[in-house]
């Protein structure tokens, strides 16, 4: 389940600090503690899932609830209907820094496109 070398684990397991946003049996959300926007909050599985790359069948449900909980958290924070950007970054090329998945929510602010 856990990976004692994964950053996010460690943050899941409390064993490092971080500004929870929600928690529940599967899934924990934290703020960015290097925010690009004036929003910019993880949201994480508990299980330790490398990337998206890494996604089997298995795990359709709860990806699902981790896109559920951008959704809800958006509307909590009262960013949504300005609106918002959910990222996955994957992997080498697609910017992957921290190897236990994560989707972006960021928001607050006008965001630009294409990202670089
Ligand atoms: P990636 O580049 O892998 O898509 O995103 C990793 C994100 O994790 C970055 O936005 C980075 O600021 C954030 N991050 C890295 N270390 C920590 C940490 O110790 N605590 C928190 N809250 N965020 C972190
Ligand atoms: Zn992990």
């Amino acid at each position: 389940m856990f990976d004692e070398n994964c950053l996010f684990c460690k943050i899941i397991k409390g064993e490092i600090p971080s500004e929870k946003v929600f928690e529940d049996d599967k899934i924990y959300a934290f703020k960015d503690i290097n925010p690009a926007a004036p929003q910019h909050i993880l949201i994480i599985p508990k299980i330790h899932i490398e990337s998206l790359d890494m996604m089997e069948d298995q795990h359709k449900g709860l990806f699902g609830e981790i896109m559920f909980r951008a959704s809800q958290l958006a509307k909590e924070l009262g960013f949504n209907k300005e609106g918002y950007r959910v990222v996955a970054n994957t992997n080498d090329f697609g910017g992957q820094t921290v190897h236990h998945f994560h989707l972006h929510l960021i928001g607050g602010r006008k965001l630009t496109w294409p990202p670089g």
